[in-house]
């Protein structure tokens, strides 16, 4: 039998075996024009988790967009057979129009939860997913990609002694599971310590680019999710391998400033001492500095950037 009382999200109710689409004021721009974020509802007649799937939150973060976009086109969502997701593809869209990580004001979103009503804009986003569509799931798993150029390998973030974010990290079997402590006020940290909800945060491709290897893990991991959940009815090929687990990592930074060329890539295995990238002069003058890694690990992501200043960013070990 199912529970009859209607789920409440925004200003839609609903009851089980109902669907629809629900539109959250997120403020306007300049010129009077409303902003609204979407959310996709999806109920089940049979009871069941309710499961929260949301993509940019940084704004120019696509590959989310994309797998959530696919996700429903696919029916995935709408064909479930218990419990309820709810969808948003598009967080911020004030940076999606912007080709931007932040809101208009340079403020971050996902460092700016739970946020208030009446705070800055990336505060107010926040405090209006808090309000609305935190509160009443089981868990939530976030999309993301690197910024500015930093490519991740598919991976899953979970919070080290979440354990209902390790059990869904592994029925969503990334390639890789990485036990991080999530940044201060980002959605991950403040949902699990106001509401105790579990959030993973997926991570595949860079920003601002399709990256078509982490589009598919992030689309089969959802669909596996769903499958341990007892929420979709067939099960999903499981993959040829098992998840790796990092417990630790490390950056690789630019020693000196100049133009870099990695020779190894985000999912390859390094040793001690294994070269991985150059930074040349872009004069020719100066020898070139080869680049090695420090430790044995596996490379969870990589700098894209051609040019590069000192301290930047090159390698993401795991290890
Ligand atoms: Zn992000």
């Amino acid at each position: 039998m199912s529970d009859i009382t209607p789920l409440t999200v925004a200003d839609g109710e609903f009851y089980p075996g109902q669907s629809g689409l629900v539109e959250l004021v997120a403020g306007q721009l300049p010129s009077g024009n409303e902003v609204s974020i979407k959310a996709h509802v999806f109920r089940s007649f049979r009871d069941g988790p309710t499961l929260l799937f949301i993509a940019g939150v940084h704004g120019d973060e696509i590959n989310g967009v994309e797998i959530l976009r696919r996700a429903i086109r696919q029916k995935i969502f709408s064909n479930i057979i218990a419990g309820t997701v709810v969808a948003v593809p598009l967080l911020n869209v004030y940076g999606f129009n912007n080709f931007s990580r932040d809101v208009p004001d340079g403020k971050d979103v996902n460092r700016s939860f739970p946020g208030t009503a009446t705070g800055s804009l990336a505060s107010r986003i926040a405090a209006g997913l808090s309000k609305n569509l935190l509160a009443n799931c089981d868990l939530a798993v976030d999309f993301h990609t690197g910024g500015r150029g930093l490519f991740n390998y598919p991976q899953i973030r979970y919070s080290p002694g979440d354990l209902q974010a390790f059990e869904a990290a592994k029925q969503f079997n990334p390639p890789v599971m990485v036990a991080s402590k999530a940044p201060s006020k980002s959605l991950r940290r403040s949902a699990h310590k106001s509401l105790g909800l579990s959030v993973l945060t997926y991570e595949g491709g860079e920003n601002l680019r399709y990256d078509g290897h982490g589009i598919a893990e992030g689309l089969d991991g959802l669909r596996r999710l769903l499958y341990a959940r007892g929420m979709a009815k067939h099960q999903p090929e499981r993959p040829q391998r098992e998840p790796l687990t990092v417990s630790a990592s490390s950056w690789v930074r630019a020693s000196r400033a100049g133009l870099f060329q990695w020779s190894k890539r985000s999912g390859f295995a390094v040793r001690r001492g294994e070269p991985i990238g150059m930074i040349y002069d872009p004069h020719g003058i100066k020898p070139s500095k080869r680049i090695l890694s420090p430790r044995e690990g596996f490379i969870i992501g990589h700098n894209n950037a051609a040019v590069v200043s000192q301290g930047d960013a090159l390698f993401h070990i795991g290890y």
